[in-house]
């Protein structure tokens, strides 16, 4: 393992030396909020962010990409992947990109997604600024996440770089003048951990996370969930920013001649209308309260029940994308609880 110490005008030659061999993304102020984008100079990577319109997840599975060509009978599987650094993750978007590693490993390998992975090299950034609806010390993501290749984090003026992985190692190759990291500053970073996962607990959720599944078997006719959707718009939106869902939809484009064409796929919704809609317009989840309970259960039972990770890494994105402000985890699963 490898570990630096850097100003940040040090820091800032390190990303500008990456930029200058590759392709690197990273978190960038965007109209007054924070989106990640193709870094042009390091001087525009945001480390302090409090929490970015869109995860990552965008990266390794695109809102729409084309997957298959066919042509008179053949077909071809179409792939982009390329060699890509992403910079400055938050760990608990970490923790979902490592859920998802699992997920599309299993049973039918996704190739599109684990290539992507494969090309990437990725560089979380602990926590300097906190959006108000993130509650990840609740779920475990507040700090350092399994999985990153490289670790930075800020230590009063100083910034800590880690490397975790092979490729990490090979990433921080560009620091290799700089100083290792003293006892002093590790200490710290230690302290600020902990600090950390302290703050990020001011939004608790009362139940441990691996209770859920066996909780939410006994709230199928929980009131909060006809109560909740009353006022749901089916928009879609806590779908749409949340870094664990992966839901997407297959849909051929066939042109003039009905040989030819593309196999794309794009992203889905399980809050949308005709998410669960089927051949024969028949629709297994058209009442809204089904499909708002069928979200929960999906992060709190399914899914756990699947890779043994509860599905919500407390990033409060749907909080506060939700207009209707009813799309709290924290609030749905502790009125749960609260009943047992
Ligand atoms: S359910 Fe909400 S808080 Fe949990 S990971 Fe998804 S967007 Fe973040
Ligand atoms: S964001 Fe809110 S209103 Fe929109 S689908 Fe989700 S719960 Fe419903």
């Amino acid at each position: 393992m490898i570990r630096k110490q850097v100003t940040r005008q040090a820091l800032d030659a390190w990303v500008d030396g990456l930029i200058a061999a590759g392709r690197v993304v990273g978190a960038q102020k965007k109209g007054g909020r924070y989106a990640f984008d193709d870094l042009r100079r390091a001087a525009d990577l945001c480390l302090d962010y409090d929490v970015t319109i869109l995860p990552p997840k965008k990266y390794f599975l695109p809102p729409k990409e084309d997957i298959l060509r066919f042509s008179d009978g053949r077909y071809e599987s179409v792939s982009d992947a390329a060699p890509f650094t992403l910079l400055g993750v938050h760990p608990y978007d970490m923790a979902a990109i490592a859920q998802m590693d699992k997920l599309f490993a299993q049973d039918n390998r996704d190739e599109h997604y684990l290539a992507r992975r494969e090309q990437a090299t990725v560089v979380v950034c602990d926590i300097e600024r906190m959006s108000p609806n993130i509650f990840a010390a609740s779920v475990g993501t507040a700090t350092a996440a399994d999985g990153c290749d490289a670790l930075i984090t800020r230590v009063g003026r100083a910034y800590v770089i880690e490397s975790h992985t092979a490729k990490g190692e090979r990433l921080l190759a560009g620091l290799a003048g700089a100083p290792d990291a003293d006892a002093v500053t590790l200490a710290r970073r230690e302290q600020l951990w902990e600090d950390n996962a302290r703050l990020m607990s001011r939004r608790e959720l009362r139940v441990e996370p691996r209770r859920l599944p066996r909780l939410l078997e006994d709230a199928y006719d929980h009131p909060v969930w006809e109560e909740k959707a009353s006022q749901c718009f089916a928009c879609g939106s806590c779908n749409l920013v949340c870094p664990t869902c992966y839901c997407f939809d297959v849909q051929d484009d066939v042109e003039w001649d009905p040989s030819r064409g593309v196999r794309r796929r794009v992203w889905d919704g399980c809050m949308l209308t005709d998410f669960a809609t089927v051949a024969g317009k028949h629709n297994f989840r058209k009442n809204r309260a089904d499909r708002y309970r069928h979200r929960y259960y999906r992060k709190g039972k399914y899914v756990p029940e699947k890779i043994g990770d509860f599905s919500c890494v407390g990033c409060g994105r749907c909080v506060s994308a939700c207009v209707a402000r009813i799309a709290d985890p924290v609030e749905v699963y502790n009125r749960i609880a609260e009943v047992q």
